[in-house]
């Protein structure tokens, strides 16, 4: 009997070949399997007809863990060729389906983390050992299929001993495209600030010791450079502040194992689950109490950003020093993507730190680290990169026409909705300048060209202005397609409706900002969302922005304008006004515009937020997004809802000038702690409210929560008692981020649902 059996899913780059070579030969087959040039794996098999079912049976019982198969397509009606044996045959360049892609980088194994602590082992203290079950692949990929010619490890031609394993089918790095040992493949090196090499014979261990010793090291890893120093001391924490110009921002750090994560930082089941695994992302943790790190790695939050090492490389720097952990942030010039290369390294970093550790592999694709929260057992993805991307979603439709959506203006990804499945880019960032924008038109090429699409719509933001949206309308011309422009709280709604796969929502939708439908600014949403259309049904009130965006980076200028409404704030603002960047005569011009002119309004939840931050003198001034109500969010932690306030509404929008001034009079009588809790609580029981009243007259059984806001815990759990309390199903976001990152791929959605 003969099959021509065709898988898709990710196949290429998981050891997929190996595996069925094994299986064949084990049953006895002769015939072939090679990868295609669409991800697509191909395979022949003849022989016996039950070792052919055999075969297939174990094909799908067996895969390696890292496999995923979407779906087989087997054809018996082929006449046989009478193959002698099975071969693993050169990849053809075929390319008819679309939909697979190779899979997202995978951090070292337990298996090569053994290797390298091996004096016996070839390997031994070699960085960039990896094994078919391990090491990177999205990010050193250049083109389909996944071979070695077609990713950055092309340079670097296999010694005899590599290629040896290379072709042993008993052994574990046969067919690895990533093999390589200290005499054939990429070398690491330390040096200078200003890229002087430096004589070092074991550069890896070195920069630790530098590290530790409080120098500052920009790190090449797989997908980017990170600036890398100590963790327990405070002055080269200081003056890596002050010459990134992070005045606040926390830094994500690495620590060595779980065991020393653990030492400063509460690690429940699931985290721990999740910060061993293969995708290694960045976890916020709880501090511990005796939390013993330096306060500026993570200034008045009462999480900490944490990650354990994903290559080889990242574990060497930890191997003779006592520092707990490094810090690992992101190595960017302000407001572009991470850096890459490394003579744009040393020119863009070299002001700003005092050594380099880099490697001679080139980085094909640019993939910053995962950030990931959990609320209790559920996990909230803040960033979706690396280990993550291009991982698809699968989707319970299929759809019938190809969408490229290009996301909204900050954390913006890409996505692509390809039959059932949505591809979601790696985080490309704020696309505000030329390099972020250059960033993600190659993202989205290479993630067309991974996926082997046809892009036949394209969907973007309503806003008119937005770079994505001159983008989406450039490419609609180009590829001769419509363009679709999607609401921002109407793509987060189908986000959350596409993840869980229900047919209607009514949607809680709680950010910074989105371009409404009548061209106003919204942000505290409560929307009905099917597949026609949405509807909003309620929101937050309207409050001024004094200063436009002004406003948004100092929270006193929003408390001003809420309370305002209420009362005279002259004498309050002026008290203040050492807060405002210039002073008393800053606080008299905002009084001015309060009385006589009009402002832009917003009904952004974060915006409330802020107010209430700055108004409990917890944070006056945003130097990152999301800092005032992240600040607000980690005081409230030692307080109590003490003032139980009932919400109220004027007709279908929640009164949130009540909430602030309540606030302001009640400052002297109860804790801030006290109080930022209890504004958190009034704003979920309102929402809760609204949502349950308007799912109960629509008899909707879902009642979802989305936008930025939901990344804070204490709202999201008191919404979520109170939607279930009422008996409605409630939803939030488990796979894609629920911040802006997800934008993308609920653009997508829209645009596939209107297609008809
Ligand atoms: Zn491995
Ligand atoms: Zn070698
Ligand atoms: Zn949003």
């Amino acid at each position: 009997m003969r099959a021509e059996i065709k898988v898709s899913g990710i196949v290429q780059g998981v050891g997929f070949r190996p595996f069925i070579y094994r299986t064949a030969v084990k049953n006895e087959l002769g015939g072939y399997v090679r990868n295609r040039g669409d991800a697509v794996v191909e395979i022949v098999v003849e022989g016996k007809k039950a070792n052919v079912t055999q075969f297939l049976e174990q094909m799908k019982a067996e895969k390696p863990p890292l496999a995923r198969i979407y779906s087989i397509k087997a054809d018996y009606s082929g006449e046989e060729e009478g193959f002698s044996e099975f071969q693993i045959m050169r990849s053809s360049g075929e390319a008819e389906l679309s939909g697979s892609v190779i899979p997202p980088d995978v951090s070292i194994c337990d298996e090569c983390l053994r290797e390298l602590r091996d004096p016996e082992n070839r390997r031994f203290n070699y960085f960039f050992i990896t094994c078919t079950d391990c090491g990177p692949r999205y990010t050193i990929t250049r083109e389909l299929p996944y071979d070695r010619p077609n990713t950055t490890m092309q340079e670097f031609q296999m010694c005899d001993f590599c290629s040896r394993e290379y072709r042993d089918p008993s052994n574990r790095r046969f067919h690895a495209q990533t093999v390589a040992c200290p005499n054939c493949g990429p070398k690491a090196y330390l040096t200078s600030y200003n890229g002087e090499p430096m004589e070092c014979k074991d550069p890896i261990r070195e920069a630790g010791r530098l590290l530790e010793e409080g120098y500052v090291v920009a790190i090449k890893g797989n997908g980017g450079f990170h600036v890398a120093t100590a963790t327990t001391k405070p002055e080269p924490l200081a003056r890596l502040r002050k010459v990134k110009h992070r005045k606040q921002k926390p830094f994500a750090i690495m620590a060595p194992d779980l065991e020393t994560t653990q030492s400063f930082s509460e690690v429940n089941h699931w985290e721990a689950e999740l910060l061993t695994s293969y995708r290694k992302p960045i976890l916020l943790l709880k501090k511990r109490g005796d939390y013993y790190l330096s306060e500026l790695v993570s200034p008045q939050l009462h999480t900490v950003g944490v990650m354990l090492p994903y290559t080889g490389l990242h574990a060497m720097l930890f191997d003779n020093v006592e520092e707990p952990a490094f810090v690992m942030t992101s190595a960017n010039p302000p407001s572009e993507p991470i850096v890459t290369d490394n003579d744009e390294a040393v020119k863009k970093l070299g002001s700003t730190v005092d050594y380099f550790l880099l490697h001679n592999r080139v980085i094909a694709q640019r993939c910053d680290n995962s950030v990931v929260r959990f609320h209790e057992q559920d996990p909230c993805l803040i960033r979706r990169s690396r280990g993550y991307a291009p991982e698809p979603i699968r989707m319970k439709f299929v759809s019938d026409r190809c969408v490229l959506a290009v996301g909204g203006e900050l954390n913006v990804t890409v996505c692509i909705l390809a039959e059932n499945r949505a591809f979601i880019s790696q985080h490309i960032g704020d696309v505000e300048n030329l390099e972020t924008l250059r960033f993600l038109k190659n993202s989205l090429e290479h993630l067309t060209k991974l996926t082997n699409s046809r892009v036949e719509v394209v969907a973007c933001d309503l806003h008119p202005r937005f770079t994505t949206t001159k983008l989406a309308q450039e490419l609609g011309g180009r590829l001769d397609c419509p363009v679709v422009q999607v609401q921002h709280h109407h793509a987060h709604a189908a986000a959350l409706m596409a993840e869980w796969r229900v047919e209607e929502i009514v949607g809680i939708i709680c950010d910074g900002f989105g371009y409404g439908s009548d061209g106003t600014a919204w942000g505290g949403e409560v929307l009905y969302c099917n597949r026609e259309s949405f509807k909003r049904l309620g929101h937050l009130e309207s409050q001024p922005m004094v200063g436009g965006d002004l406003a948004t980076y100092y929270p006193l200028r929003m408390a001003a304008g809420i309370l305002h409404r209420k009362m005279d704030v002259t004498e309050w603002l002026i008290s203040k006004s050492h807060h405002l960047p210039h002073g008393k005569r800053e606080a008299e011009v905002i009084i001015k515009q309060l009385e006589k002119e009009s402002t832009p309004e917003t009904t952004s939840c974060g915006r409330v937020l802020d107010a209430i931050s700055a108004l409990l003198g917890i944070c006056y001034e945003r130097t990152y997004e999301g800092e005032p109500a992240m600040k607000l969010e980690s005081a409230a932690l030692e307080g109590k809802d003490r003032l139980k306030l009932a919400p109220r509404y004027i007709g279908n929008v929640l009164d949130t000038t009540f909430i602030v001034h309540e606030i302001f009079t009640k400052k002297d009588s109860f804790s801030a702690a006290d109080l930022a809790c209890s504004a958190q609580s009034y704003l979920a029981r309102g929402l809760a409210q609204m949502a349950i009243e308007e799912a109960e007259r629509l008899q909707v059984e879902h009642v979802g929560f989305s936008g930025g806001v939901a990344y804070n815990e204490h709202i999201t759990s008191a919404i979520s008692k109170a939607v279930e309390k009422r008996g409605f199903k409630f939803l939030v976001h488990h796979k894609i981020p629920a911040g802006d990152g997800g934008i993308s791929f609920g653009q997508a959605i829209v645009a596939d649902f209107q297609k008809n």
